[in-house]
C-alpha cells in the first residue's frame, strides 16, 4: 500500500471549520487508495497559551511537567480532527505520542526521538482508517511525556514517513511553500519550486520557521522526500529533496533571521589554555545549545567571551554563567535580547568569492552595525540589533537579487 503522511500545522487547525476542512482534505487523500496518517500541531496560540499558563505558576517550571502541559495542545487537535472524519462516516482514530510509541530521549522540551514503533498504524490503515497522530510529543524509557521543541511536528511527520516508508510528507502551512525569505515580512520573497536538504536544513537551523530544523536532517538521512504546501490551496509547493540538475543554481538562495536567540558576555576572563572548556561544559550539561561564539583578548592577557543561546534557556544559562565567573573572577556578566541573527544561504558560496563583502557592505549602507559574524562553506551570519531584523532581511534580499527568476 502507498502511504502519504501529511502534517497539518497550528493555523491549518486554528479553527473547527479549518479542522473540517482538513478532515475533507484527508478523506479525498484516502479516496485516491493510499494509506494516510496524519500528523497535527495544537491549533494556532495553543502551544503559546500553556507557556503563558505555566509561567502564571512560576518562573522556573518544571520540566516533566511542562511537556506534560504542552502536550495537550496536539492531544485536542488530534481528537476533533478524528471526530470531524469520523462525522463523515469515515474511519480515523487519534493516537498520542507513547501510544504509539514514540521513544524519545529524556530531554525535556527538546527531546530527540530515537525510535517509532508503527505497528498501531499500519493496523489502523488496513482497516481503511485515517490514523492521527498527536506531532511534537513523545515518551521516555521512564514513561514521562517529552515535547521535541517549538515547530515540532514537522519532525513527528517527517519521522513516521520515513519508519513508514511513505512515498513524500507532505507538510501543510499557512504559506504556499517555501520562499528566498520570510514572505510575511518580505514581500519580494519568491517560492522556491526545489530545495537541497543540505540549504533547508541551514535555512531552518538559522531560523526560517517554516520547517523544524531536525525534521529536514530526518529527511535527509532517511531520503524522505518533503512537499511544503498550503492547507488552503490545491497548488504545487515546494519539494524539498536530494539535490538535483533541476534545482536552481543561485549564489544565494535564500535570507533568513531569528529572533528568538540571546546574547551572554562573560568579561574578563583569563586568556590561558581550560578556560573555554570550564565556562562551555557546565552549559552542556544542563542541555544547552550554544550557537555563536566570539573571544575578544585584550592586551592585558584577559579575554572577554561572548555567545548565543536560544531565548527560553537565557535564564538557566546565565545562572550556570554567573557561578564560572565568580569561580573564575570574572569581572561581570551581560545579557542582551534585544539581538537578531540575520543570514543568507547558498550552495553556490562555495565556488563564489566576495559574498561576505556584499553582505556586510549592505547592511554599513543602512547603518546597521555588526555584533558577531558566523561563516560556513555555505552560509553567512551576523547578529545585529533586533529593531533592524526586517530592515536587513529586505536589503540583502534585494542585494543578492533574490525576487528575480
Ligand atoms: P505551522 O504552524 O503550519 O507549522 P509555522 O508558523 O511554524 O507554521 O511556519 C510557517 C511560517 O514560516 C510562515 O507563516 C512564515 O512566516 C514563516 N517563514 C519563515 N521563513 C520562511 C520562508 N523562507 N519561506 C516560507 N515561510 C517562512
Ligand atoms: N504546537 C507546537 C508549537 O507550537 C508544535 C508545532 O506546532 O509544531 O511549537
Ligand atoms: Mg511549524
Amino acid at each position: 500500500m502507498e502511504i502519504v503522511v501529511q502534517k497539518y500545522g497550528g493555523t491549518s487547525v486554528g479553527s473547527i471549520e479549518k479542522i473540517k476542512n482538513v478532515a475533507r482534505r484527508l478523506i479525498k487523500a484516502q479516496q485516491g487508495g493510499r494509506g494516510v496518517v496524519a500528523v497535527v500541531s495544537a491549533m494556532a496560540g495553543k502551544t503559546e497559551q500553556l507557556i503563558d499558563l505555566a509561567h502564571e505558576v512560576t518562573d522556573t517550571p518544571d520540566m516533566r511537567e511542562y511537556d506534560v502541559l504542552l502536550s495537550t495542545g496536539e492531544q485536542a487537535s488530534g481528537a476533533l480532527l478524528a471526530m470531524a472524519i469520523k462525522s463523515h462516516g469515515c474511519k480515523a482514530r487519534s493516537f498520542l505520542g507513547h501510544q504509539i510509541k514514540i521513544l524519545t530521549d529524556e530531554a525535556f522540551s527538546k527531546a530527540r526521538i530515537v525510535s517509532i514503533e508503527a505497528e498501531k498504524l499500519l493496523e489502523e490503515m488496513e482497516k481503511n482508517s485515517i490514523a492521527i497522530v498527536a506531532g511534537f510529543q513523545g515518551v521516555d524509557e521512564a514513561g514521562n511525556i517529552t515535547t521535541l521543541g517549538r515547530g515540532g511536528s514537522d519532525t513527528t511527520a517527517v519521522a513516521l514517513a520515513a519508519v513508514l516508508g511513505a512515498g513524500v510528507c507532505e507538510i501543510y502551512t499557512d504559506v504556499d511553500g517555501v520562499y528566498t525569505a520570510d514572505p510575511n515580512i518580505c514581500h519580494d520573497a519568491r517560492k522556491i519550486k526545489k530545495i537541497s536538504y543540505e540549504e533547508m536544513l541551514e535555512m531552518a537551523s538559522l531560523g526560517s520557521k517554516v520547517l523544524h530544523a531536525r525534521s529536514v536532517e530526518i529527511a535527509k538521512k532517511y531520503c524522505v522526500p518533503i512537499h511544503v504546501r498550503s492547507s488552503f490551496s490545491e497548488e504545487e509547493g515546494t519539494m524539498v529533496a536530494v539535490e538535483n540538475e533541476e534545482m536552481e543554481k543561485y549564489v544565494v538562495t535564500s535570507v533568513n533571521y531569528n529572533r528568538n536567540e540571546t546574547k551572554l558576555t562573560i568579561s574578563n576572563v583569563p586568556d590561558i589554555p581550560g578556560v573555554a572548556g570550564r565556562i562551555f561544559k557546565p552549559i552542556a550539561e544542563a542541555n544547552i545549545n550554544i550557537d555563536m561564539i566570539i573571544q575578544n583578548v585584550g592586551s592585558d592577557g584577559n579575554a572577554d567571551l561572548t555567545f548565543t543561546v536560544a531565548q527560553n534557556d537565557t535564564k538557566k544559562a546565565l545562572e550556570i554563567l554567573q557561578g564560572v565567573a565568580r569561580e573564575l573572577k570574572a569581572t561581570s556578566v551581560s545579557v542582551d535580547e534585544d539581538i537578531a541573527k540575520v543570514s543568507i544561504v547558498g550552495v553556490g558560496m562555495r565556488s563564489h568569492y566576495g559574498v561576505a563583502a556584499k553582505f556586510f557592505s549592505t547592511l554599513a549602507k543602512e547603518g546597521i552595525n555588526i555584533m558577531m559574524i558566523s561563516t560556513s562553506e555555505i552560509k553567512i551570519s551576523c547578529v545585529i540589533e533586533e529593531k533592524y531584523t526586517e530592515l536587513a532581511v529586505r536589503v540583502l534580499h534585494e542585494a543578492f537579487n533574490l525576487s528575480l527568476e
